[in-house]
């Protein structure tokens, strides 16, 4: 069974469609890629299942509707948004804020546990986990921000362009970073406009094109595609 089962998913801001009859699966585990240009709805994609969005179709996570559940809910059930631009507490240090992602556990020992998890990802942050979030780079930030998100102990991450502005070799650590997460059990399910980092790294991607799923595959035969080749590759 698959862990998300989206068919025919629908969303609009007022009158506006931003997403039409998207179908779209994430299996346990898998790390899945999101393509398409600015505007075309992957950000509406993401806030429909993490239910910050409203939405219409069939949102299945685990094998129950998602359409039942509140935001806290969907964190409880094991999905964690990790949304563009980062939205760390900017004042608070990397500890902080990684503690932050916990914040509905109880079980003290294990979070202790998973913080050294994140900080064997990201080695950085164990050097900085003092600081303020704010004194941090970009990518830095981000790092943080993928954290706190794996400190909720999620079965499904949703990670919202997490290469966007962020200096080339961190950007190729962040991207490994995500594969590992993945290959750790973790399902991924990435929007990125970085097609050749995500195709190097996804099991699958799907394009997103006005709405609509325009293009889908293995990341294998995605790189031979001609419309990926052209458009999202240049080549
Ligand atoms: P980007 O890479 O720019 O974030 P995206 O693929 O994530 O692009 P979305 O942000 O999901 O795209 O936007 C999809 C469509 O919905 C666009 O036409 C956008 O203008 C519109 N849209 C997004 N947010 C809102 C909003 N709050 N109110 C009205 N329209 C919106």
């Amino acid at each position: 069974m698959a862990l998300l089962d989206i068919q025919q998913l629908a969303a609009r801001y007022g009158k506006a469609l931003a997403l039409e009859s998207v179908s779209l699966d994430v299996q346990p585990g898998e790390l899945v890629g999101v393509l398409g240009p600015n505007g075309a709805g992957k950000s509406t994609l993401l806030k429909a299942i993490s239910r910050t969005l409203p939405s219409s179709g069939t949102l299945q996570f685990n094998g129950a509707s998602l359409h039942q559940h509140a935001p806290h809910q969907v964190v409880g059930l094991g999905i964690c948004h990790c949304p563009e631009g980062r939205r760390l507490f900017a004042e608070l240090t990397v500890r902080k804020n990684l503690e932050l992602g916990a914040y509905l556990r109880r079980d003290r020992e294990d979070i202790e546990a998973d913080m050294q998890k994140v900080f064997a990802l990201f080695p950085v942050l164990r050097e900085r986990c003092d600081q303020q979030a704010a004194t941090l780079s970009g990518g830095q930030q981000q790092m943080v921000a993928i954290g706190r998100a794996l400190m909720g102990r999620p079965k499904l991450l949703l990670l919202d362009e997490p290469s966007v502005g962020i200096a080339h070799r961190l950007k190729i650590e962040i991207f490994d970073a995500i594969r590992a997460i993945s290959a750790s059990g973790v399902a991924v399910l990435m929007a990125e406009q970085d097609a050749l980092n995500t195709l190097r790294v996804a099991n699958r991607v799907f394009v997103l094109e006005n709405g609509k799923v325009a293009r889908s595959g293995r990341s294998a035969e995605m790189k031979d595609d001609d419309h990926i080749r052209r458009i999202y590759l240049g080549v």
